[in-house]
Formats: C-alpha cells, sequence, structure tokens
C-alpha cells in the first residue's frame, strides 16, 4: 500500500482515481505466492480435521459410502433447507438414470424465521410440507404417506452426522441465530414437527447440500469426484478414502470410501494465510457471527456485497467519490443493503460511460451524480472483490484434488447462485486453477450443477434403501 502520508495528486482527476485504484488493488489483490500458501495450508487443516474432531475444518464423514450407478429408480419427498429458502420437492427417477423428474415449491424463510426459535422453525416446515402435498401434489396425507415412504432432508449448516438419518447442529451460519437446534438432532427436531402436524413422514437421510451436489451429479457423470457450493454459503464435499479418516469409528465400510463434508467456510479463522482488510474485520465484527465462517465471509454471495459496500463507504467518507452525495440517504449506509446481484450487475456493465452503474446508482442508491471516475472506482472495487472471491474457491479446489490425488482428471460439481450468476466468477476461477496447478488444471473439469439439494437429497435416500 502506498503511504497514506503521500500527497494525492491534486492536479489531475485521472492521476487522482488512478491512485486510489492502486489503492484498493493492494487491499484485495492475493498474489500467486498466498494463493499457493492458502492451497496448501488447506491441505493441512484437511488432515487435521480428518485426524480429530474440535478441528478448524470439521471434515464430517457424511454417512454416504457409495456414489448412485444411475440405476436407482422411485419416487422421493426432499426437503431442502438452503440460505434464504425452504424447498419442498418430489423426485421421481426412472430407470435409464439420466431421466429425473420433479416438482417443488418453494417457501421464504423470514428473517422473523432465522432469528427465532426451533419449534417456529420446524413447524414452518412441516407446514410448507403440508401445503405441498395437497397444493402440489393433490394429494391427501394418507395417500401420501401410502405412497412416498421415504424422504431426503438437506440441511445446509455444519451437522455433526451420527448416523445417515441423525445429526446434531453443530452451529449457525449464513445468519441464522435460531434458538434451541445447536446441539440436537435436526431430524429428531423435524420429526417431531410432523407429529405435531398429524404427518406420517420418516427421514431417511440428512443431507448437506454439497453431499447431495456430489451424489446428484454423480449420478449422471461418474467421473464427478466433488461437489461444491458457491451460494448464499460456500462449502465443498469429496470422496475420500476411508484409511485416511483416522477419527472414523463407524466401523468397517465395504466400499473403503466416504463422502466428507468438509465444511470449508471455516478455514483461516485463526487468520494464519489470507491477508485481512479492514473491510473484511468490519464486516466480520458486526456479523451475526464474529470469528466464525472466515473464508466463507470473504467468498459467498451473503458477504460479497457487504464488503465492496464497506469499501465504497469508505471512498465516500474520505471524500474520494460522491463527495456532494448524502450517504445517510443512500441505501449505500445500510447494512447489507448492497446487495451481491448488485456487484453482478455493475461487473456487466461494458458500456463506455457506464451508463447501466449510473442508472444503478440513482434509481437503487440515490446517487444522482456521479462522475465516469467514480463509477469506474466502484466497478473496480466490485471486480477486485468478486476476483478475490474467485482465487480463493479455486485455492480450495486445488487443494480438494491434491487430496483426492486428482491431478490427472476429474470433475467438480459446482452449483450455488455465485458461481451460476456472477460474471467471469468461473472464468476467474479456472485461471486461478491455472497458476496453483500449471497443465494439470486442464484435467479438472468445472461442472455447473443443478439441484443437487433436491435431486440429491432423494438419491440418497434412494441409496439407504440398499
Ligand atoms: C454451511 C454449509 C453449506 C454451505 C453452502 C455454509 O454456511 O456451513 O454446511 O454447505 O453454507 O450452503
Ligand atoms: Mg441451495
Amino acid at each position: 500500500t502506498p503511504p497514506q502520508s503521500k500527497l494525492i495528486p491534486q492536479n489531475s482527476s485521472t492521476q487522482q482515481t488512478e491512485y486510489i485504484k492502486k489503492r484498493i488493488e493492494a487491499d484485495f489483490t492475493i498474489s500467486r505466492e498466498t494463493l499457493l500458501r492458502v492451497t496448501k495450508q488447506m491441505l493441512i487443516e484437511m488432515k487435521r480435521g480428518l485426524q480429530s474432531d474440535g478441528q478448524t475444518l470439521k471434515m464430517i464423514p457424511s454417512f454416504v459410502t457409495n456414489l448412485p450407478t444411475g440405476t436407482e429408480v422411485g419416487s422421493y419427498l426432499a426437503l431442502d433447507l438452503g440460505g434464504s429458502n425452504f424447498r419442498v420437492c418430489e423426485i421421481l427417477l426412472s430407470s435409464d438414470g439420466s431421466r429425473v423428474r420433479s416438482r417443488q415449491k418453494k417457501f421464504v424463510i423470514s428473517e422473523d424465521l432465522k432469528q427465532g426459535t426451533a419449534e417456529k422453525l420446524f413447524d414452518f416446515f412441516a407446514e410448507a410440507v403440508g401445503i405441498f402435498l395437497k397444493e402440489v401434489l393433490g394429494e391427501s396425507t394418507d395417500e401420501f404417506n401410502a405412497e412416498h415412504k421415504k424422504l431426503g432432508f438437506t440441511f445446509s449448516f455444519p451437522v455433526q452426522q451420527t448416523a445417515l438419518n441423525k445429526g446434531n447442529l453443530m452451529v449457525w451460519t449464513k445468519g441464522f441465530t435460531v434458538s434451541g437446534v445447536v446441539g440436537k438432532d435436526v431430524v429428531g427436531l423435524l420429526q417431531e414437527a410432523f407429529k405435531r402436524k398429524n404427518l406420517k413422514i420418516t427421514a431417511t437421510a440428512l443431507v448437506n447440500d454439497t453431499v447431495g451436489t456430489l451424489v446428484s451429479h454423480a449420478y449422471t457423470d461418474p467421473q464427478t469426484n466433488a461437489g461444491v457450493i458457491l451460494g448464499t454459503g460456500t462449502n465443498a464435499a469429496y470422496v475420500e478414502l476411508v484409511k485416511n479418516i483416522p477419527k472414523w469409528t463407524g466401523g468397517p465400510v465395504t466400499s473403503g470410501k466416504m463422502v466428507i463434508n468438509t465444511e470449508w467456510g471455516a478455514f483461516d479463522e485463526e487468520h494464519t494465510v489470507i491477508p485481512f482488510t479492514k473491510f473484511d474485520k468490519k464486516l466480520d465484527r458486526a456479523s451475526n457471527n464474529p470469528g466464525k465462517q472466515t473464508f466463507e465471509k470473504m467468498i459467498s454471495g451473503l458477504y460479497l456485497g457487504e464488503i465492496a459496500r464497506y469499501a465504497i463507504v469508505d471512498l465516500m467518507k474520505t471524500g474520494y467519490i460522491f463527495k456532494k452525495e448524502s450517504l445517510s440517504e443512500s441505501l449505500l449506509s445500510k447494512p447489507y443493503g448492497f446487495e451481491t446481484a448488485y456487484m453482478s450487475r455493475i461487473e456487466r456493465d461494458h458500456s463506455k460511460d457506464l451508463s447501466d452503474i449510473n442508472a444503478l446508482l440513482g434509481d437503487i442508491f440515490k446517487i444522482f451524480n456521479s462522475s465516469l471516475e467514480e463509477r469506474s472506482l466502484v466497478k473496480r472495487v466490485c471486480e477486485l472483490v468478486g476476483l478475490r472471491a474467485a482465487r480463493l474457491s479455486a485455492a480450495g479446489i486445488a487443494a480438494l484434488v491434491t487430496k483426492m490425488n486428482k491431478l490427472d482428471g476429474c470433475t467438480i460439481a459446482i452449483d450455488g447462485s455465485v458461481f451460476e450468476h456472477y460474471p467471469h466468477f468461473g472464468n476467474r476461477m479456472r485461471d486461478a486453477l491455472f497458476e496453483l496447478l500449471g497443465i494439470s488444471a486442464e484435467n479438472i473439469d468445472f461442472a455447473q450443477a443443478r439441484d443437487g439439494s433436491g435431486q440429491g437429497a432423494a438419491l440418497i435416500a434412494a441409496l439407504a434403501e440398499n
């Protein structure tokens, strides 16, 4: 970082803009050397997590020991609690493997529910299932009970699994603080809520979304060895050999394999490798889980906009941009008011005068008079925050591939709003993977996965029958 005391050239606004850009670049840029260290450290932490409980990377055995063969059939119910929605799905797996049909209904989780009690949250789930059965399937509960026996529950938070259909929530992430769930078996809580609503349904599988993504992609592409979520939160799951999991006490596993939920979102909570900016610090301190999910807070969709917002507000407060505009009247002053989706929109503006950024600033943020240089600074902030996220994600994937010994080739199934909708995200990851792995990066296929949480949960419920 250039020293603060150095005089900012006052004569030319272009020069000043260049100077400020250099400063933000210095804040957010992660060099190749640092990125290599991130990968190396991630590998160390992965091994520690496999060794014993209580480590930074939880490396949770999922109890999924087989990948599907593509021959699974049947009708299943899947529930999916992700970051912002609760989905109820009916999944039909048909005999030729690649044909999957589904019907689903989405329910928005209100902020009240996210901060409420266990009973309220799980009653909401049970009610949603009841609505789905009636409205979408047009079935009475009794008919349903006869037809659909198996239910997979995708619960995308760190859960210490004690069986395929049992597990205790270790800690909330992604802004949830619901009381009465941490330390409890979430399938038990679900079953109790079903009972209160007279629903006779049994959950036969409890699944993390990363595990669901891996399993559902493997259904059609047997080369798939890992599932990654880059969405509201971030995480990865991969296939590990049981002999490499010293902490496993669950007895012999016929396949010799186990899908591991890494919970990599917690990586670097000790701040040993990734440069932590003052903006990251502010976000962390103001969050629901300070000190936790460090990696996730630099990568996932819930947080990217908020980091950019802190950086933009800082430029405003120091008088570098929007001098005549009112911060307090702008949505920019509101925590989480600058959504990651706006960053995507900003990064998509390739017009000469950045006219869409101008429109966005006016319409949404009440910043009516911006210069082209100010808009280009806002865009640069977004690019840097987005680029850092993509590079860190790639460093995680490089660690996975190295751990699995798959440098000669494998498919990584990736799902989530950031990977799917954030411009250039996949290409930036790919470039970073080349920096990290060299020519071997060519062997690694990033595949866009869709609805792993629904289909994956159904498949895991299906595998549970065998
Ligand atoms: C959770 C993971 C989940 C990821 C993606 C994280 O916050 O801890 O369990 O897989 O978000 O949804
Ligand atoms: Mg999801």
